[in-house]
């Protein structure tokens, strides 16, 4: 293999894991913002059932009104039947005393349903805040990991940007830039080793003089086809 090529290969080595570097840290916010999203269904299933506790709070101070009303209008009732004198209108009230008891005790027992129901929708928000607060444990875990992963890719980052620079100083200025070029136009692949008479980068066969010139290495030669650079494989 030619000299050049080899110092070319090494660097394309080096570009190219640059490359993949590249894409692996565009990866990283996807990453993060999935770990992220693990936490809305948990946070929407604690609204839910806060929701559904501060309805039943509701339901339950509508019914204690309620049983009050009833309450103040059996008290009202039992005075006029105290102080009336006729024997009719005395049952008339009694019957709807009775009536409205019979209502404010329904309704305290509705209260006490209500209240066992508030039990059971505390004890459910207990729950679903601490499947919340073990999700937020593990996607903190994942998030830190991913910030270590960020701060080692970046670091091998800067140690691969230095190395590749050296190695493009020791590459003649007569064929860097046609090795930047083929690497930005060719998939990130300028060199490419010829196997079994094909170009390793376009796979077409090579014609006859190609390959031979490839094979004896005396010149630079390139693939007829795509333009990549090509060597043999030892
Ligand atoms: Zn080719």
């Amino acid at each position: 293999m030619l000299d050049e090529v080899r110092a070319l290969l090494i660097l394309q080595d080096r570009d190219r894991r640059l490359l993949a570097l590249a894409k692996d840290l565009e990866r990283l916010p996807q990453d993060e913002a999935r770990a992220k999203n693990k936490l809305a269904g948990d946070e929407a299933a604690v609204k839910k059932a806060h929701d559904a506790l501060v309805d039943c709070e509701l339901r339950l101070k509508r019914l204690e009104l309620d049983a009050g009303t009833r309450r103040t209008t059996i008290q009202r009732l039992k005075v006029q039947q105290y102080e009336t004198r006729k024997n009719e209108e005395y049952q008339a009230l009694g019957h709807e005393i009775t009536r409205y008891e019979k209502e404010a005790d329904d309704l305290e027992t509705r209260e006490l349903e209500l209240m066992e129901e508030m039990d059971g929708l505390r004890a459910a928000q207990k729950a679903a805040e601490a499947a919340l607060a073990h999700t937020r444990t593990l996607v903190d875990e994942d998030l830190a990991t991913i910030v270590r992963r960020r701060e080692r890719m970046e670091a091998e980052r800067a140690e691969l940007v230095t190395e590749r620079d050296q190695l493009a100083a020791g590459v003649s200025e007569s064929v860097l830039p046609l090795y930047q070029r083929l690497m930005k136009t060719k998939d990130g692949m300028a060199i490419a080793p010829m196997h079994e008479g094909k170009c390793g980068g376009c796979h077409m066969k090579l014609i006859a003089s190609t390959v031979v010139a490839v094979q004896n290495a005396k010149e630079m030669t390139r693939c007829e086809d795509c333009g990549r650079i090509l060597y043999a494989e030892e």
